[in-house]
């Protein structure tokens, strides 16, 4: 079965857009993945078609109400083994490995919010998974979202180039990938390493697993520890 991404969102004409071209664009062309973006106001009953109501408790802004957002997602009819999950910078920080099990799957049901958030209620009554991009705000969940889809889709079967891409780059050991060098030999006076100019492939791969490891200590102390204690055995110095 095609991996699908269904979105619900009050800006159905945000999509496919940057999906639709480069790797992700051609896949979805060719019917590597499917898209289907929902707009939610599709579901809203009352004459104004509202979507979205003033915060209770009071504050500023509204907040998108429960009973539109919930009918949004039954009208969706998702399959009960697809996940859901609403884009949200109260979620769990997305990570390479959920994106891995996500790109495994079926493909997810993702909720757009927009305005202040939405109603708890539909959280809890639909069951909603919420996955933040990052600790800082978006206007909507619409960018959120393409960059959860875009991040899964370079992972789907004949997606990328290279079957092998995919296992060397940032994080696929818990590491930062290692620097990449391609011609020209002399920029502006700085040379490519020549280790990777020697064709000796050993000396390349323990070069650019020791740059990985030095890049991972110094920029991302939390990855590296997080490794530290997921992979390597208890005894290893560590520094
Ligand atoms: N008042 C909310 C922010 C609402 S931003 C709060 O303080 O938590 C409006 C919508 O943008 C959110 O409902 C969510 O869908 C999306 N959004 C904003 N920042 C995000 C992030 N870091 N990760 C994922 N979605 C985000």
């Amino acid at each position: 079965m095609t991996w699908r991404a269904t979105v619900l969102t009050l800006f159905p004409e945000m999509f496919p857009g940057p999906l639709g071209v480069s790797l992700a664009g051609k896949a979805l062309a060719s019917g590597l993945w499917a898209l289907e973006a929902r707009d939610i106001r599709a579901s809203a009953t009352d004459k104004h078609r509202s979507v979205d109501d003033t915060p209770a408790g009071g504050g500023p802004g509204m907040v998108l109400r429960a009973d539109v957002l919930a009918a949004a997602i039954d009208a969706a009819e998702i399959a009960p083994d697809r996940p859901r999950l609403l884009m949200s910078p109260r979620g769990r920080p997305l990570t390479q490995s959920r994106v891995m099990e996500l790109a495994a799957g079926s493909g997810p049901l993702i909720v757009c919010g927009r305005f202040e958030g939405i109603d708890q209620r539909v959280i809890e009554a639909r069951g909603l998974e919420e996955v933040s991009v990052g600790d800082y705000v978006l206007s909507g969940g619409e960018i959120a979202a393409m960059a959860l889809i875009d991040a899964c889709v370079r992972l789907l079967p004949g997606v990328m180039g290279k079957e092998a891409s995919g296992a060397e780059e940032s994080f696929a050991e818990g590491l930062l990938e290692y620097p990449q060098y391609t011609r020209p030999q002399v920029f502006e006076g700085r040379t490519i390493p020549e280790i990777l100019t020697s064709g000796d492939h050993a000396k390349v791969a323990a070069w650019r697993r020791a740059e990985a490891e030095a890049l991972t200590r110094s920029r991302r102390p939390d990855l590296w520890a997080l490794n530290a204690r997921q992979k390597r055995p208890k005894n290893t110095t560590d520094g």
